[in-house]
């Protein structure tokens, strides 16, 4: 269990690192068996995140050991895992690429980068919402049935895993997409992956 505690700790850190967490922002949690969570502190910088600030938590949010309240974006994190069986990690962060396409009309586009169709695949935007509200869940909600990703209009990114590597890499390879996209732009002789070939992409993403 501290090892679990420490590598959400190290995640914290890379990200931090990385520019998507400033401040105290973002969030990471972790399914457990008995349904019971790891989740991080609120307000601390996860830069400096210490295993005794990722919380163990039930699934009415309640702490069972820990120091900190937990994530304010708890709801969104336990509304994600109910929709979607099939993950045991979720990270919220606020990479700037991919908020910069989210504090605009255009979708992040999922055509750019073959990577991205196998490994996230598509990167839907869900409408604004307050952050740290309940209302953060019910506007991403809809879109974690069918998407790895979803950006949160004039906020953020989430990223849903099978495990915190996955999630952590999903986070990434969506920033990465952001980025392209945005200097794709600025050369402006942008080539999108051709339709028969992203068939091909989708492909092998089921089997991924
Ligand atoms: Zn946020």
């Amino acid at each position: 269990m501290y090892k679990l505690r420490q590598s959400i700790c190290d995640i914290g850190n890379r990200l931090w690192q990385m520019g998507m967490l400033p401040a105290g922002d973002g969030n990471i949690s972790v399914r457990l068996e008995d349904n019971k969570y790891f989740i991080t502190a609120s307000g601390v910088s996860k830069g400096f995140l210490e295993p005794k600030q990722v919380l163990l938590i039930d699934s009415n949010g309640i702490v069972l050991d820990g120091e900190g309240t937990p994530s304010t974006e708890i709801v969104m994190h336990l509304v994600a895992y109910r929709l979607r069986g099939d993950i045991n990690a979720v990270v919220h962060a606020h990479p700037p690429y991919a908020t910069a396409f989210a504090c605009t009309d255009e979708d992040l586009p999922n055509n750019l980068v073959a990577e991205g169709i196998i490994k996230v695949g598509s990167i839907p935007t869900a409408p604004f919402a307050i952050p740290s509200s309940k209302d953060t869940a019910e506007a991403a909600a809809p879109y974690f049935n069918t998407a790895n990703a979803v950006l949160l209009k004039n906020h953020g990114a989430v990223a849903l895993g099978r495990n915190l590597d996955e999630a952590f890499m999903r986070m990434e390879l969506v920033e990465h997409i952001a980025k392209v996209a945005i200097l794709s732009n600025i050369i402006d002789n942008l080539q999108k992956i051709p339709d028969e070939k992203m068939k091909e992409l989708i492909r092998m993403a089921k089997n991924y």
